[in-house]
C-alpha cells in the first residue's frame, strides 16, 4: 500500500502528469528510465516525417512545365497558382515572386517607403525581415516581443510610431498569428499600411479569416523548409488592386502589365523577382496536400500541448483569442530553468532531448543588436541619410527585454515533427519526463 502511494506520487509529481502516466507505465518501470545520455535507451530511434513531401503528381507537373516551352510567367502556371491562392486566402489578388524577401521589399516598395523611413517589425524573426528595411536605406524599428505568444508584443507598437513611421511588419511567427485586431487599429488611427509577414503561416486564420489577408499586403514564403514549398518562391496577396498593380510593376523591373514582350513602358522603378513556370509548377502539385497537413500539424501540436504543458518549466506557446487557427510551421515552448529543476541549463537540456532522438533547436538570436544594422545605419552612405543624433536615439529606444531572455528560453521543434502519428508526441513527452526526472545528474555530468 505504501508502495502503492509512493508510486503514485511519483507518476504525478517527478512524472509530471497523470496524462502522461501511459507513457511512463509502457516503459513497463515504475520511475523513468534512464536519459540516454547517462548510458540509457534513447526515447527514439526512427528519424521525424521527412520535407519534402512528393510523389509522381509533382514529376507530371514539372514535366509539363518544361514541355510547355515556356519557363517564365509568360506560360499557364504561374497565373494558374495566382489564381488558386487568391481563392484559398480569400483575397482578390496575388502575385508571385521569386521568394518571400522579394515579396515583403515588393510591398514596402509599394507602401513607398524610402531612405530615412521606419519600418516596425518584431526582433524575433527570419533575418530578411530587417533586410528588406536595410535594402530601402529605411530604419528598422524594433517592438519588443510577447513571451508567452512569441508575437510582436501589440501593447507596445503605438510607443514606437514616429512621424518617419511608414510602414508596420507583424510577423505571424512559427504559425501562430500576432495580435491582428490591436496592430490594425494602431494603423488605421495612425494612417500606416501594414504588410503581413505570413512567409512562415500558410492557412492560419484569425477570426476564421485567412492570416494575410487582414493587412494592406500579406507576404509569403514558398523556401524549401516552409510549409508550402517549391524550393525557392513567394506571394503577395492583397485586396487593394491598385496597389496590387504597384507590386507588379516593381517586381518586373518597373514595367507594368502593359508593358509585355518587345514593348518597353515603365510606371516606376523595380527589380525582376518574378517566379518561374517551374516554381509555379512545384506549387500546384504541392498545394492540394496544404490542407491535410495542416490539419495533421494542428491537431498533434494541440495533443503535444495537452501533455507539455503538464510538465512545470516546460510552457508552449500561448495563442491570442482571435487566432482560429495555428499553422504551426514551428513547434515553439519555453524553457524554464528554474522550474524545471536539478539546475540543468537549456542548452544540456537541448542536449539530453537530441540523444533521446528529438530533434530541436534553441531558435532565433537577439536580432535587434545585431552589429550589421547599426553598421548599415552609419555606413557611408548610412550617415547621409541618418544623423547621428536620429542613430543615437534608435540606440536608445532599441532595446528588448522580453525579446532578449525568451532568446535563452526558447525551443522549438520543426513542422515536420508534427506530420507522423500522435505516438510520436507520447515520445517527445516521455523524453522531456525522463530528463527532468534525472536533470539533477544531467547537469552533474554535463558539468563534467
Ligand atoms: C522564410 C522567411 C522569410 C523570407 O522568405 P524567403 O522565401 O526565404 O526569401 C521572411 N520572413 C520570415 C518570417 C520567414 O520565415
Amino acid at each position: 500500500m505504501r508502495n502503492e502511494v509512493t508510486r503514485r506520487r511519483f507518476l504525478s509529481t517527478a512524472a509530471g502528469a497523470a496524462g502522461v502516466g501511459l507513457t511512463i507505465r509502457s516503459t513497463g518501470v515504475a520511475a523513468p528510465a534512464k536519459p540516454a545520455l547517462l548510458g540509457g535507451k534513447p526515447v527514439r530511434t526512427a528519424k521525424f516525417p521527412s520535407w519534402p513531401v512528393f510523389d509522381k503528381s509533382d514529376e507530371k507537373l514539372m514535366v509539363e512545365a518544361v514541355q510547355s516551352g515556356k519557363w517564365n510567367r509568360v506560360g499557364k502556371m504561374v497565373p494558374r497558382f495566382e489564381e488558386e491562392y487568391a481563392r484559398l486566402t480569400g483575397t482578390k489578388a496575388c502575385l508571385a515572386t521569386n521568394g518571400g524577401t522579394s515579396a515583403l521589399l515588393t510591398s514596402l516598395m509599394a507602401f513607398g517607403v524610402q531612405p530615412g523611413d521606419e519600418v516596425i517589425l518584431p526582433p524575433y524573426t527570419f533575418v530578411a525581415c530587417v533586410n528588406v528595411v536595410l535594402a530601402l536605406n529605411a530604419m528598422p524599428v524594433f517592438v519588443d516581443t510577447d513571451p508567452e505568444t512569441f508575437q510582436i508584443d501589440h501593447r507596445k507598437i503605438e510607443a514606437a510610431i514616429t512621424e518617419h513611421t511608414k510602414a508596420i511588419m507583424p510577423v505571424h511567427l512559427g504559425g501562430n498569428v500576432a495580435n491582428l485586431d490591436a496592430i490594425l487599429a494602431i494603423a488605421k488611427k495612425h494612417k500606416i499600411p501594414v504588410v503581413e509577414d505570413t512567409c512562415q503561416s500558410h492557412l492560419a486564420e484569425w477570426k476564421g479569416r485567412k492570416a494575410g489577408s487582414y493587412g494592406d499586403t500579406g507576404a509569403f514564403s514558398f523556401q524549401a523548409t516552409k510549409n508550402l514549398n517549391c524550393g525557392e518562391g513567394g506571394a503577395i496577396i492583397s485586396n487593394d488592386e491598385e496597389l496590387m498593380e504597384k507590386c507588379y510593376a516593381f517586381h518586373n523591373n518597373g514595367r507594368g502589365r502593359k508593358s509585355t514582350g518587345y514593348t518597353f513602358t515603365y510606371t516606376s522603378h523595380g527589380l525582376n523577382l518574378r517566379m518561374t513556370e517551374f516554381q509555379a509548377a512545384m506549387l500546384l502539385a504541392q498545394l492540394p496536400r496544404l490542407e491535410a497537413q495542416a490539419k495533421t500539424r494542428s491537431e498533434n501540436a494541440e495533443y503535444l500541448t495537452s501533455l507539455l504543458s503538464k510538465i512545470p518549466g516546460i510552457l508552449p506557446e500561448k495563442q491570442y483569442e482571435g487566432t482560429t487557427r495555428n499553422a504551426y510551421h514551428l513547434y515553439m515552448f519555453r524553457y524554464k530553468q528554474d522550474e524545471f529543476g536539478g539546475g540543468l541549463t537549456r542548452a544540456q537540456f537541448m542536449r539530453a532531448l537530441e540523444a533521446e532522438g528529438i530533434n530541436c533547436s534553441g531558435g532565433y538570436g537577439k536580432l535587434n543588436e545585431e552589429p550589421f544594422i547599426k553598421n548599415a545605419l552609419t555606413s557611408r552612405g548610412g550617415q547621409r541619410i541618418f544623423s547621428r543624433e536620429r542613430v543615437a536615439q534608435w540606440e536608445a529606444r532599441n532595446k528588448c527585454p522580453e525579446n532578449d531572455r525568451l532568446t535563452t528560453e526558447a525551443v522549438w521543434f520543426t513542422q515536420n515533427m508534427l506530420l507522423g502519428p500522435r505516438s510520436d508526441m507520447d515520445q517527445i513527452a516521455e523524453a522531456i519526463i525522463k530528463i527532468k526526472a534525472h536533470a539533477g545528474d544531467l547537469a552533474k555530468k554535463a558539468k563534467g
